[in-house]
């Protein structure tokens, strides 16, 4: 039987890491819905003119699960281009804008017809699939959530510093809690996981244990 499972959390909480291996563990599909909003980003510095109800009409975002996620725009794979401070910067303004975010909970929905999915973002057991089987809540310590994603910059060779990351990721969690719709929140029915000092392993051990429930 096909069951859904969301992941929510704060930014840079480990929630991709953990959702890719977990997905991979039940042979389920992982959506980053964290890197749609990151594509239409791109998208809208490319076009600053064009108002967001016309600019998501034009756009056609695809995850290719090939050498971890791919993402496509368009038919363009802007992987690792929206990984990079300027789209990082932009994004909570992008993702409070009501025609996006209208746009992409269809689009997540729709993914989750066929199969069953592992989706990570901030709204999806509260908004996206609120009827998810299992629901997790991932937080981590600011301190280590800035130190994990130096480690991810450095290997993707995006350069950073520890505290312009302490200020980044407040400023966007900041932005993400207080937005106007489906603001970064815990469903009721989800289970909070505090990652700080926990291995990679360990929470996806947990999860999966959750999911067997
Ligand atoms: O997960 P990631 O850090 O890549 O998400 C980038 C941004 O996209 C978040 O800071 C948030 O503004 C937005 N987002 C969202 N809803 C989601 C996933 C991401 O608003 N479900």
């Amino acid at each position: 039987d096909k069951i859904n499972i969301a992941i929510d959390g704060p930014a840079a909480a480990g929630k991709s890491t953990i959702a890719k291996r977990v997905a991979a563990a039940l042979n389920m599909i992982y959506v980053d819905t964290g890197a749609m909003y990151r594509a239409i980003t791109f998208a809208h510095l490319n076009n600053k003119e064009i108002p967001f109800n016309e600019l998501v009409n034009q756009l056609e975002i695809k995850l290719i699960n090939e050498k971890g996620q791919r993402v496509l725009l368009n038919d363009e794979d802007i992987t690792d281009r929206i990984r990079e401070n300027d789209i990082t910067e932009n994004v909570s303004f992008v993702a409070s804008q009501p025609e996006v975010r209208a746009f992409l909970v269809e689009l997540q929905q729709m993914m989750t017809r066929d199969k069953g999915v592992v989706m990570d973002g901030r709204d999806i057991g509260t908004t996206v699939i609120p009827d998810a089987e299992l629901k997790v809540y991932m937080i981590a310590s600011v301190e280590e959530r800035a130190n994990r994603r130096l480690l991810d910059n450095e290997s993707r060779g995006i350069a950073s510093s520890y505290d312009q990351l302490i200020a980044d990721i407040s400023e966007r969690d900041h932005l993400d809690m207080t937005r106007d719709i489906s603001p970064l929140t815990k469903a009721e029915d989800a289970v909070s996981i505090d990652t700080t000092g926990l291995s990679i392993e360990h929470v996806t051990d947990k999860i999966l244990s959750l999911a067997e429930e």
